[in-house]
């Protein structure tokens, strides 16, 4: 039986490295200088690098099951999503975080349903997002509003990690929520102002993450209560 993917990757040696071999170089001699963390689903309809038009070199990448930000708790665990978003913020010193949800994220569609009870590590995961799940039936409309309260509440969290904070509050540092709807092909981009998710065809700016006191509609109150004592500084 031919192995695929032993083909694909002597295929990269042989015909696409050397295209990109200098810039590699580079990147080996001055060390990788990415400007944004971006947190995404591990959906692999989620594509970082389409979307942003970006490539070696340019995004430090954490992916997960929802784009989710376990909170910080101050206990020293193995928790890989913590580690990196600390990495990144201490030692690569990013100026942007984005947190990207997408349409159609199983990881949020599992809030609403049962979920195999062998993935204990799974279930104990998607907790991280229960508090973006509505009281209501499921429907395309309530994923879609989940998916997209689920962002915030991430965001958030990642207000709650003492560096994240303090590089905020400094202005080195900005938080991005994103919801990529995979079917248009489009990134709607969370505004604090307005607490809306604007596409990014009529956005004025790449998203804007509560940081401070901030506005929010009716849809995120719960969130932003919930979260209240997690935003101010120890
Ligand atoms: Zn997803």
């Amino acid at each position: 039986m031919p192995d695929e993917l032993l083909e694909r990757i002597r295929r990269f040696h042989d015909h696409t490295f050397p295209g990109v071999q200098e810039q590699f170089q580079m990147l080996i001699e001055q060390g990788q200088h990415p400007s944004i963390l971006f947190i995404g689903c591990s959906d692999s309809r989620l594509v970082p690098y389409l979307l942003t038009g970006t490539g070696p070199g340019d995004l430090f990448l954490i992916r997960n099951v929802g784009a989710f930000v376990p909170p910080y708790d101050g206990s020293a665990g193995y928790h890989g999503t913590s580690a990196a978003i600390e990495f990144a913020v201490l030692n690569l010193q990013v100026s942007r975080i984005v947190v990207c949800g997408h349409s159609h994220c199983g990881g949020i569609r599992a809030l609403y349903e049962e979920v195999n009870p062998l993935a204990k590590n799974l279930i104990a995961w998607l907790e991280l997002g229960r508090e973006a799940a509505l009281p209501v039936q499921v429907s395309s409309e309530a994923l879609r509003r989940t998916e997209q309260r689920a962002v915030v509440l991430q965001l958030e969290r990642l207000m709650g990690y003492p560096m994240v904070h303090s590089q905020v509050a400094a202005g080195q540092l900005t938080l991005h929520g994103w919801h990529y709807v995979i079917e248009d092909g489009e990134v709607h981009v969370f505004d604090v102002s307005s607490g809306q998710f604007i596409p990014a065809s009529v956005a004025s700016h790449s998203g804007n993450g509560p940081y401070a006191e901030h506005p929010f509609d009716p849809l995120f109150n719960e969130i932003d209560a919930a979260y209240k004592p997690r935003l101010t500084p120890s």
